[in-house]
């Protein structure tokens, strides 16, 4: 099936250069967003025309199904100015693949990976004065799709709408890279098998938030979930996925949590357990507990542990407590192994290292 284009109707209110320049000087994350916004509406059991219009609120029904059954997803994934000025797009046909195994999850009807790609190359050319220059930055893409059957009843939705926008990111750490503290959560679980773990919907975030609240309180910068079952695995961080870093002969192995079904399969975690086989280190997907975790940092076999996701890359992890205990992972400061894993990826994603891998769309 060929996808429609996308019709273009530019914004007149469009902000000039030396405004936009201005308020990118510290774009920080998730709080500006470019001039325009995709739409693309679903009805009759098939996606209708997309449209690049200027970015401005949604109208809905107070009775859409979204608002009251909650069918919503999202992705994230961003775009890099490349060293001759062109913009690449890192892996956004995993991003698309990964929303519509969501959209399937919620019974959802699936976007077209096409037509995701369309839409968000439509959205970053005409809003291409939007994307960062600088190393560590990057404009930030956020496709999400909703329900918006006019309808109270608990089935799935007939009407659908699509809509991606953009925001400008700054330097996920702009006085470089620092170790995060992290809290295992013991009260509250993020996934049961069966559940929407491994769906990237609005829910699970809501769900989230108490426990997140608590990490903060506990003087955390972040949550660990730990598996709902034996409520002894540890799955993934709050937005984040986890790499534990082992020293095994002098040689180092790169460990993460195997994809049991209730976490985020992390287009950074693929892409990290590739680049790490590049670097020439083992990696192993596993099962590990907590207790594993604390035994492993003592006896020195483990040397360090990051989180990694779109948002950061790469971000250490220094601290971790939990009801009753905590330890420290490498003095609590920036591990080799990790540094270098952040680099090789950070290298392809900004074209200053060959993307062996074909993991860069030329917008
Ligand atoms: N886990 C969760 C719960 C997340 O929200 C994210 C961010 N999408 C990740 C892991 C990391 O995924 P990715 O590398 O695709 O950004």
């Amino acid at each position: 099936m060929s996808t429609p284009d996308i019709l273009i109707q530019p914004s007149t209110t469009a902000l000039s250069a030396a405004e936009r320049e201005k308020l990118m000087a510290s774009p920080g994350f998730g709080k500006l967003f470019t001039d325009h916004m995709v739409t693309i509406a679903y009805k009759d059991g098939a996606w209708q025309q997309g449209q690049v219009k200027p970015y401005g609120p949604l109208t809905l029904a107070p009775s859409a199904s979204v608002l009251h059954y909650g069918q919503a997803i999202f992705e994230g994934f961003k775009a890099f100015m490349q060293p001759d000025g062109s913009i690449g797009t890192f892996r956004p046909e995993a991003n698309a693949e990964r929303f519509n195994r969501s959209a399937a999850r919620l019974a959802m009807p699936a976007l077209p990976v096409e037509l995701f790609m369309k839409a968000a190359d439509a959205l970053i050319n005409i809003d291409k004065g939007w994307v960062p220059k600088n190393v560590g930055e990057s404009l930030y893409l956020r496709p999400f799709m909703i329900a918006t059957d006019a309808f109270l009843g608990v089935r799935p939705s007939k009407e659908y709408l699509f809509v991606m926008i953009a925001s400008p990111a700054g330097a996920y750490f702009p006085q470089g890279v620092k170790p995060v503290t992290v809290w295992i959560s013991e009260d509250y679980v993020r996934a049961a098998p069966g559940g929407t773990g491994e769906a990237k919907c609005a829910g699970n975030y809501a769900a989230s938030l108490l426990a997140q609240a608590q990490a903060q309180d506990e003087g955390c910068d972040q949550v660990v979930w730990l598996d709902a079952v034996q409520r002894s695995y540890i799955e993934e961080m709050g937005g984040m996925n986890l790499f534990f870093v082992y020293n095994e002969n002098g040689k180092p192995v790169i460990v993460t949590p195997e994809l049991t079904g209730t976490l985020l399969p992390g287009v950074t975690r693929r892409s990290l357990l590739q680049v790490a086989k590049d670097l020439g280190y083992e990696s192993r997907e596993v099962k590990l507990t907590a207790q594993q975790w604390r035994d492993d940092v003592a006896s020195g076999r483990m040397t360090e542990v990051f989180a990694c996701g779109t948002a950061a890359v790469i971000t250490p992890v220094g601290h971790v407590k939990a009801k009753g205990y905590n330890f420290t992972i490498n003095n609590g400061e920036n591990g080799p192994v990790t540094m270098a894993l952040r680099d090789a990826l950070l290298g392809i994603q900004h074209g200053t290292k060959p993307d062996t891998h074909g993991w860069m769309h030329k917008v």
